[in-house]
């Protein structure tokens, strides 16, 4: 955090670079390096498309993602970083393509994706029914699900006591629908930044937080007084959206994560971010970070 506010007082003026250059850090010597390698792989691969044809912008990949959502993807110094930032890293080496990334809400990133503005949606995000309705997912690529954070000494010990409660979510997300269906009379309060709810907890303001496990664990790791409740509310898979119009980007996503199984990759990546826990989140520097819901409703 702290190296990320001197980084950001210090560089205003670096902002137009930063996101000229996108989040993901891809300097123009990564690109012509990849953009080499990958004419071969695609001549190998046989595709009767060349990768530049893949994506909006010849020869760019952009993805979109919401960069509040540690192991995923998370802000260090000025870049993007994390699991989802390498899936989509690796992506791009593989068809040669320079990679972008858009950092937006989370709710922007599907429409992002519909619209063509973004290529991918590389978010931590649910495969999830009315979320197929807009956009197509590629294979999953890992499993993942709600938990419910409450501040130490709660009366909140299982699902059934969030009945009436006040409930932080992130905007948008599985956490958000699940609570808005599923809890009697609570009191929905949503966030831009789940890490905010997490500190509504902490100040007490409101009584629990049900967010995607793993990010929940590095937000209490970074909250003292917070903690996880045992019981996972949901069962869910993440995986990449990508347009409806775009089946051949699609396909060649799920070409490249199937190859990521295979050759372990995939688990380097999950391994290396998942595997310590330890390492507490860069807490919300990006902003001028307001706590306050930008949402609140009561659910049914
Ligand atoms: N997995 C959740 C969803 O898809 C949350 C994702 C996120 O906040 N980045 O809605």
């Amino acid at each position: 955090m702290k190296k990320f506010k001197k980084v950001l007082a210090a560089t205003v003026a670096a902002t137009m670079l930063i996101s000229m250059a996108g989040c993901g850090g891809t300097t123009a010597d990564d690109t012509a390096e990849t953009t080499t390698e990958n004419t071969a792989s695609a001549e190998d691969g046989g595709s009767s498309e060349t990768p530049a044809d893949l994506t909006s912008n010849e020869g760019v990949l952009v993805w979109a993602t919401n960069a509040e959502f540690p192991p995923y993807e998370y802000h260090e110094g000025d870049s993007v970083v994390g699991i989802d930032a390498e899936i989509a890293d690796y992506i791009g080496e593989q068809l040669g393509l320079e990679v972008q990334c858009e950092d937006m809400a989370f709710d922007s990133i599907i429409p992002a994706v519909v619209s063509g503005k973004a290529d991918l949606g590389i978010a931590g995000m649910t495969v999830d029914p009315d979320r197929l309705e807009n956009v197509n997912f590629s294979d999953p690529y890992v499993n993942a699900g709600q938990v419910i954070i409450v501040a130490e000494g709660s009366d909140i010990a299982t699902a059934d006591d969030l009945a009436g409660k006040t409930i932080g979510v992130q905007l948008g997300t599985t956490g958000d629908q699940y609570v808005t269906e599923n809890i009697t009379d609570a009191t929905v309060e949503r966030y831009n930044k789940g890490f905010e709810a997490v500190q509504a907890v902490q100040q007490g303001k409101i009584d629990a937080v049900v967010i995607d496990g793993e990010p929940a664990k590095q937000f209490v790791a970074s909250a003292e007084g917070t903690q996880i409740l045992d019981e996972p509310l949901t069962e869910e898979e993440y995986a990449i959206a990508v347009s409806k119009d775009n089946e051949a980007l699609l396909n060649e996503v799920n070409k490249i994560l199937a190859e990521m199984q295979e050759n372990g990759k995939m688990a380097e990546i999950v391994n290396k971010y998942l595997g310590d826990n330890a390492e507490a989140v860069d807490d919300g520097a990006t902003q001028e970070s307001s706590d306050e819901a930008v949402e609140t409703t009561t659910a049914a």
